[in-house]
């Protein structure tokens, strides 16, 4: 189901592994994404929150039929204030370390859920509209605000 390519935000469009080099873009303009996942990236782009992957996966719940786990993870490549973003949509959070012991930094915006087929909608419409959802949100956003307040704190361009 999920569908991992490379994308390059600031020309927004796929790019063959294959014809990495001969794109040339630098590689921090380079994303790991799903295709359903460009619009968030576009978005999350534009505000100066450019992610290294978003990605998400929809596995079967063991022995429950119709049931499955939703996870959508987008990597920001670093921790930024929870204020620029400000409460995210319900199911939504930020992840910051790891749950194992060392704690080791993550650098997340994840959404979960387990999902039930109830019939009145299909697993992937449900996808598309937790992603369409999310867009929404962040189109409630000033990004060139966000923008300016990311240079403010953490002193770059
Ligand atoms: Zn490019």
């Amino acid at each position: 189901m999920s569908n991992r390519k490379l994308y390059c935000m600031r020309c927004r469009k796929f790019v063959p592994q294959r014809a990495l080099d001969e794109h040339g873009c630098p590689f921090k303009y380079i994303s790991a994404v799903d295709k359903e996942m460009t619009g968030i990236v576009d978005r999350l782009y534009k505000m100066g929150i450019p992610p290294v992957y978003a990605v998400w996966s929809a596995t079967p719940l063991k022995g429950e039929k119709g049931k499955y786990a939703i996870s959508i993870r987008i990597d920001i490549g670093r921790r930024i204030s929870e204020d620029i973003l400000g409460k995210l949509p319900q199911g939504w959070g930020y992840i910051w370390e790891t749950a194992t012991s060392d704690r080791s930094p993550m650098h997340l915006i994840a959404y979960g859920e387990n999902w039930c087929d109830s019939g009145s909608e299909t697993l992937e419409e449900r996808i598309k509209k937790l992603i369409k959802d999310f867009e929404e949100f962040l189109d409630t956003k000033d990004c060139e605000a966000i923008k300016a307040v990311l240079i403010l704190m953490e002193g770059w361009g």
